[in-house]
């Protein structure tokens, strides 16, 4: 089970969660996320299978690295997601699974900089797909 961040979970409802759960509560952007070598950055929106509380949730692989590109996994039919929710207590039960409805962002990292500030990230749309409850893609995005 993820951490649950009680202190910044009582500031109120946060608007996406990063890869580690961390509730945040400004705008998404890919240089926001928590991995700081981030190549591809997306946002899954989900929700709790028990209670229908709803997550934005930021997913990422490395530069450079052995991680499978975010965008090989929605090309193979797969959403870049798994794992386990944010922990907000929205429910008794442990171990809820996710109800995955859509990759809303999707970005690569288009120039890199050792300054995160001057990072440049493309937002690419054809991987902004729509995914079945158990997260399979249904439909290519725009
Ligand atoms: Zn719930």
């Amino acid at each position: 089970m993820k951490q649950y961040f009680e202190d910044l979970l009582e500031l109120g409802k946060p608007i996406w969660f990063d890869e580690t759960g961390h509730p945040r509560f400004c705008k998404f952007k890919p240089k926001r996320v928590h991995n700081t070598d981030a190549c591809e950055v997306a946002l899954v929106k989900m929700y709790c299978e028990c209670c229908l509380a709803e997550f934005k949730v930021a997913v990422t692989c490395d530069v450079p690295s052995n991680d499978v590109l975010l965008s090989d996994i929605i090309k193979s039919g797969k959403s870049p997601f798994s794992g386990e929710l944010p922990n907000i207590r929205c429910c008794k039960w442990d171990g809820k699974s996710p109800i995955q409805v859509k990759v809303i962002r999707f970005y690569k990292l288009k120039k890199y900089h050792i300054i995160r500030s001057k990072l440049v990230f493309k937002r690419k749309r054809k991987y902004e797909v729509i995914l079945t409850p158990d997260g399979e893609v249904i439909k290519d995005g725009v």
